[in-house]
């Protein structure tokens, strides 16, 4: 027990990093100190004390004097424990903040240690600042005690303790510090630039790592894993693709399947992220694929992050299929007991081979006779963990193709992701016209609604959306419910119709104000966010965002993503407030001057950090100690690139320049969130 207490803790030390360091290795003469210099040590002998000045102004005023000059330091605080403590006559170094008071230099408040001799010079190291942590504090060890503790770890830490991980190629190839100095230096480096080097080196070694093992499970996938094997291109796919394919695929959306077909026919699991911009055609892609898995007698199952979705692809997809035998079911939390029971014996039984449906579909009674592809539709609400459950379901894992909702930069993607191959689609079908994005105060208002309404007399239709703004559910609903009011004001029925959708209603009464909209039944469909991924109605064009300034870019992007689906010149509008902060300005500016979701992907990641976005929080990949995905681009990219090179090559980490990588990696095993992932 003891025992584990110490090598916890000492881990804990050694990556418990300063976040700054004092430069106490030079020694200021006194007669040297001006205005310009802000902290400065100095060393000499402690003429005298005293303390003077009555209650508030009380103080102990000490006189150090070295070969030049003396000079004042002075204490207001704890000041019957400094008058214990000084003492007279003894040589002291004195480090602190430089303020001048009548034209004499003093410290207030300085460190003050007490040495045996004058010893003619400082430190010959940076001092480190260590930050206090919750967890630390508990152990009582505050910044101080840890930098007491780290120094004496290191007088007995020997290099057989830290042993280097990298291939020496590496060392000499990228000018790397060797490990232990690595350690050494970032603690208590020897100039400024000793502690640049280490933490290049730590960084590279804390991604290279990471990388490497998502390289590993990808490679172990490739060459290891048992797939199911579609043989053929059969006559369900040739029969759709030939006949009743509404649109000729664009080149990314060919590539993509290309690249699916070889991987299903490999024989090894195919786990590979779609990424792709707001309708840019991932759900045609998804489908060929499915056909692909029925033609080579396997079931197929499309999972939807809501109800609503999970409805509508079931009705797009039943219409494209049609005229095809294919069995094809949707089930939810609201498919009816009887209903449900009846597709479960199908799918258990084999006689169901497509079913579409959201979370429900990864319950445990759902099983089926032979599953053999899985996609996930707008991957950013599913985990990790319910990824895995999934493979579970057959004996041999299915394919799994993984789509996302909005575009993950790529640096994000490599690292959330890692584990799986990564397709692209960055073409969008022809014939779109780009969205017109502008920005308006609420003051204007009734202008927008002006505008919404030549729309909607020209045939179209309109969204216009409320934000959560989560705090107060109550709230939320008010505001909307207000909204709705206002928008009813401007647009009385019977000229016109307007559904409302909100997280408050039953699943039931949802999909009926939808499906009135996406039938054209209403011509405004006010809502919150709930409609905001997926939703296809290629007639409605302005995307009205109320509150504009409470909405992350990825959310303002999908959302706006509802329009501009069919060929009409479409429009959106982000109405807000007239005081806002300098980030939500950002927002707006780059939502109204790019269409580009890959790129508003990386500006979003710039603004808000990766620990923010959306869907991989819970990834665990992105808690570095020291990287930075964003600030550390270029080191990721080596990292990545050297982690590939490496397992190429080599990727069971035989040959004698990986040793030492190999034996590092069996040492962590267990002790990382990668062991649960691989
Ligand atoms: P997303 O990638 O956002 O899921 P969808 O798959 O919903 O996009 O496709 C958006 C719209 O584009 C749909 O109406 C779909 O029918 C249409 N579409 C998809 N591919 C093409 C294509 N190659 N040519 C024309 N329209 C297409
Ligand atoms: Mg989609």
């Amino acid at each position: 027990m003891k025992k584990e207490l110490a090598i916890f803790s000492f881990n804990d030390l050694l990556h418990h990093f300063p976040y700054r360091h004092i430069d106490k290795t030079k020694i200021t003469k006194i007669i040297d100190l001006n205005p310009a210099i802000e902290y400065a040590q100095l060393q000499g002998k402690l003429l005298y004390y005293e303390t003077t000045g009555e209650r508030n102004s009380k103080r102990v005023i000490a006189y150090l004097k070295d070969d030049t000059g003396t000079m004042e330091l002075t204490w207001f605080k704890g000041l019957s424990w400094i008058e214990k403590t000084l003492k007279k006559d003894e040589v002291y170094t004195a480090f602190g903040k430089i303020s001048f008071f009548m034209g004499k230099p003093q410290i207030v408040h300085p460190e003050l240690e007490l040495i045996k001799q004058e010893i003619n010079g400082g430190k010959n190291f940076l001092e480190p600042v260590y930050p206090a942590t919750e967890k630390l504090k508990a152990r009582a060890l505050g910044g101080r005690q840890i930098s007491k503790l780290t120094e004496a770890l290191f007088t007995i830490l020997t290099p057989k303790d830290l042993p280097e991980n990298l291939p020496s190629s590496f060392i000499t190839k990228l000018k790397l510090l060797p490990r232990f100095e690595a350690y050494t230096q970032i603690h208590f480096p020897a100039s400024t630039a000793m502690y640049e080097q280490a933490l290049r080196r730590l960084k590279f070694e804390e991604l290279f790592i990471t990388q490497l093992r998502l390289a590993m499970i990808r490679s172990e996938r490739h060459r290891k894993s048992k797939g199911v094997v579609f043989q053929k291109v059969g006559a369900f796919f040739n029969n759709f693709y030939n006949n009743h394919l509404p649109f000729q695929l664009t080149g990314a959306q060919k590539r993509v399947l290309k690249e699916i077909r070889t991987d299903t026919a490999s024989g090894h699991q195919m786990n590979r992220l779609l990424q792709g911009d707001v309708g840019s055609g991932k759900t045609i892609v998804a489908l060929l694929a499915i056909l692909l898995a029925v033609d080579n007698g396997y079931q197929a199952c499309l999972m939807a992050p809501t109800e609503i979705l999970a409805q509508q692809h079931f009705t797009s997809i039943s219409e494209l299929l049609k005229d095809l035998a294919i069995g094809l079911h949707l089930i939810t939390g609201s498919t009816p007991a009887s209903e449900r029971k009846y597709i479960l014996q199908s799918l258990a039984e084999g006689n169901l081979s497509i079913i579409i449906g959201t979370h429900a579909l990864i319950e445990e009674v759902v099983q089926f006779k032979n599953l053999g592809f899985v996609v996930i539709d707008e991957q950013h609400r599913f985990g990790v963990a319910q990824r895995a459950t999934l493979w579970n379901k057959a004996k041999t894992p299915p394919h799994i193709l993984v789509m996302t909702a909005t575009p993950i930069p790529r640096t994000l993607a490599m690292t959330a992701y890692g584990d799986l191959d990564y397709s692209i689609m960055d073409e969008m079908p022809p014939g779109r016209q780009p969205i017109t994005t502008v920005h308006r105060y609420d003051t204007r208002r009734a202008q927008v609604m002006d505008f919404i309404r030549t729309e909607i007399d020209a045939g179209r239709q309109v969204y216009i959306i409320f934000p959560l703004i989560e705090e107060s559910a109550k709230l939320d609903y008010e505001h909307l419910m207000g909204g709705y009011e206002n928008v009813k004001a401007f647009f009385p029925e019977p000229k016109y119709w307007i559904s409302m959708v909100h997280g408050r209603q039953p699943s039931e009464q949802k999909n009926t104000n939808m499906q009135r909209f996406v039938k054209g039944d209403t011509q405004i469909m006010v809502s919150t966010t709930v409609i905001e991924v997926g939703v296809n109605v290629p007639n409605a064009s302005v995307m009205v965002i109320e509150s504009a300034e409470k909405f992350g870019l990825s959310q303002l992007h999908q959302l706006r993503g509802r329009v501009g689906r069919g060929s009409d010149k479409s429009y959106c509008i982000l109405i807000t407030g007239s005081k806002f902060g300098t980030e939500a300005r950002e927002r707006i500016k780059i939502m109204t001057s790019t269409n580009n979701g890959f790129e508003i992907a990386e500006k979003d990641l710039e603004l808000r950090g990766p620990g923010e976005i959306e869907g991989t929080k819970q990834s665990g990949a992105l808690n570095f100690k020291l990287s930075d995905i964003v600030k550390d681009k270029a080191i990721l990219n080596a990292a990545k690139n050297y982690a590939e090179e490496i397992i190429v090559n080599d990727p069971e980490l035989e040959s004698a320049d990986n040793l030492q990588l190999k034996q590092y990696l069996m040492s962590l095993q267990g002790k990382t969130p990668w062991s649960k992932i691989s």
